[in-house]
């Protein structure tokens, strides 16, 4: 009898293999993590960016093709509004022929059953391969959704490579166990890859968010189809090309760009899927699960949104660095984030003094061409999320709340989706600026008097993906961050984290976790194995 203890899992709080940590110290300073790699200047980006060529087919097989229908949809530079490529748009077709490519490739054990030490060392070919396109995948980034080259190539870039070299670093570690049963028999209990997996992923991180999903699904041995946001699919379709020069068998690892209602809901629909993680809104969230109970009641994770509260309690000693922290939270991506604080809570007796810091830290988010280091702010990804977050604005005037910085933004044919950090103060829980996500640099400033209060506000939410907390006192820091319904607490900072450590919310904000072993164990399945001896 063969017996694969190749998909094993370790116990929980395994030791730490790799981290590249990203700190909060890190981002203000916009400087690449990765010494001896050098930031290039504007003309040099503005050079490199006429020398790529996009990739815009659907990835299939270890193919570039076109989708069945021939269909195509554009992808929009949201800086200056030129097109860099008709998009392959696929529907149920494309995702029926990926399906069974995916299926037969697991099914045929080229990948599944691979020994773990050579899949290991494929993904770490794949990884170093990035490593040497990184400039270049910076750059598709930037250009597809708006995010500065300097977030790209010191957080997205670099976090992604220790994601998928972290992962590889897993596959070879991951023991099964044996249960304590009578001596008369023996049970095993294994890990073994699901199949293949279906995932779904944002625009707003899009190489991130993509590979905090294909790395874990991919080391634990299952075949993966990646639906990218139809707003930012091209690095998923570069990285796919790079992973089968790496030696990954055709079949692995397939990308279908097109829209959530086709190719999206398809996979979310198909039979042979077992698993689909998803990284996006709440909205679809909700009706991805719908599909699931419709169809095979696939297992589905989901990251979904956030509306992350900042908490700031009057023992905080260090205002500066707090109200910096509070500018960096909602305006980093041009808000464009999931745990962005669109809430801030401060103690009622600093806020004055506060408010003054607030308001400096975020006159330094000037919104400009996102290929330049300097730049701290893009513009939004499209035309549609510039005219939401325009609308959360006049609705929040509207409701009452006074315009403290920003404002309604005006559109500028052909001059990009550009928009100011917009601060509000006297906002109250009745408005819909402040109880939806918004998606963009807009703060919610709110006061509190006691720690009772201040954690009442900052649970009265739908979401529970993220908090922060500044204070100086490290027993109600802990109080505190028991107490708040988030599946993440940052301590005087905000957004720091590595791949060590899980990412990923309560209630509304979903019921997934990426990174750390915690993701390896989405994409693997328990099975038991009892012997009669
Ligand atoms: P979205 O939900 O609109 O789209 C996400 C993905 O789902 C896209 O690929 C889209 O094409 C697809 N999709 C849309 N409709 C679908 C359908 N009916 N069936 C199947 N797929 C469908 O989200 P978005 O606008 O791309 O991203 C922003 C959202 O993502 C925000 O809510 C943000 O908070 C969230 N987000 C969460 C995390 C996290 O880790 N929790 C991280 C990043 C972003």
């Amino acid at each position: 009898m063969a017996i694969s203890y190749a998909n094993h899992i370790p116990p929980k709080g395994y030791g730490v293999l790799l981290s590249c940590s990203v700190s909060l110290e890190d981002k203000e300073k916009n400087e690449p993590f990765k010494k001896g790699h050098k930031m290039k200047t504007y003309q040099e980006w503005q050079a490199l960016r006429a020398t790529i060529k996009v990739p815009y087919n659907a990835y299939i097989n270890g193919q570039f093709v076109a989708a069945q229908s021939g269909d195509t949809f554009d992808c929009i530079n949201p800086t200056d509004e030129s097109l860099l490529a008709k998009v392959a748009s696929c529907d149920s077709a494309d995702v029926d022929l990926a399906v069974a490519a995916a299926k037969q490739t697991f099914k045929s054990g080229i990948w599944s059953e691979l020994a773990p030490g050579k899949r290991k060392r494929i993904l770490h070919k794949w990884a170093d391969l990035l490593e040497q396109h990184q400039d270049e995948l910076a750059l598709i980034d930037t250009l597809d959704m708006g995010k500065s080259i300097s977030e790209m190539v010191g957080i997205d870039v670099p976090d992604s490579l220790d994601c998928l070299r972290w992962s590889a670093e897993c596959i070879d570690k991951l023991y099964g166990e044996i249960a304590p049963t009578n001596p008369q028999n023996l049970a095993l209990i294994s890990r073994e890859p699901l199949g293949v997996v279906a995932i779904i992923t944002p625009w707003n991180y899009p190489l991130m968010m993509v590979m905090w999903k294909i790395a874990p699904a991919l080391a634990a041995g299952n075949s993966v189809i990646l639906k990218p946001s139809e707003k930012s699919p091209l690095s998923a379709l570069r990285i796919a090309q790079l992973a089968t020069e790496a030696g990954m068998p055709d079949g692995v690892f397939n990308v279908l760009p097109g829209f959530g209602h086709t190719a999206g809901k398809a996979l979310a629909l198909h039979y042979d899927i077992g698993t689909l993680a998803f990284t996006g809104s709440s909205r679809v969230a909700g009706m991805l699960m719908q599909y699931a109970g419709q169809s095979n009641m696939k297992r589905v994770w989901l990251e979904a949104g956030g509306k992350s509260p900042c908490l700031v309690f009057d023992d905080c000693k260090d205002i500066k660095a707090a109200a910096k922290g509070a500018a960096t939270a909602i305006f980093t991506n041009q808000g464009e984030v999931c745990i962005a604080c669109s809430r801030l809570y401060l103690h009622s007796s600093i806020k004055e003094e506060f408010m003054v810091e607030l308001l400096k830290a975020a006159r330094e988010y000037v919104p400009a061409d996102p290929l330049d280091p300097a730049t701290k702010m893009g513009p939004m990804v499209d035309k549609a999320q510039f005219d939401n977050v325009s609308g959360f604005i006049q609705s929040a005037i509207d409701d009452g709340a006074t315009l403290e910085l920003g404002g309604v933004p005006e559109y500028q044919q052909g001059k990009g989706f550009f928009m100011n950090p917009t601060i509000f103060s006297d906002a109250d829980h009745s408005m819909r600026f402040v109880q939806e996500e918004i998606f963009g640099p807009v703060l919610a400033v709110m006061t509190f008097e006691t720690e009772d209060e201040a954690i009442e506000l900052a649970n009265d939410s739908k979401y529970g993906l993220g908090a922060a907390i500044w204070t100086n006192d490290l027993s109600r820091a802990h109080r505190v961050s028991r107490k708040l319904e988030s599946g993440m607490v940052w301590v005087n900072t905000w957004g720091d984290g590595d791949t060590t450590v899980p990412f990923g919310g309560v209630k509304a904000s979903g019921n997934g976790r990426d990174k750390s072993w915690h993701a390896l164990e989405k994409y693997t399945e328990i099975k038991n194995t009892w012997i009669r001896l």
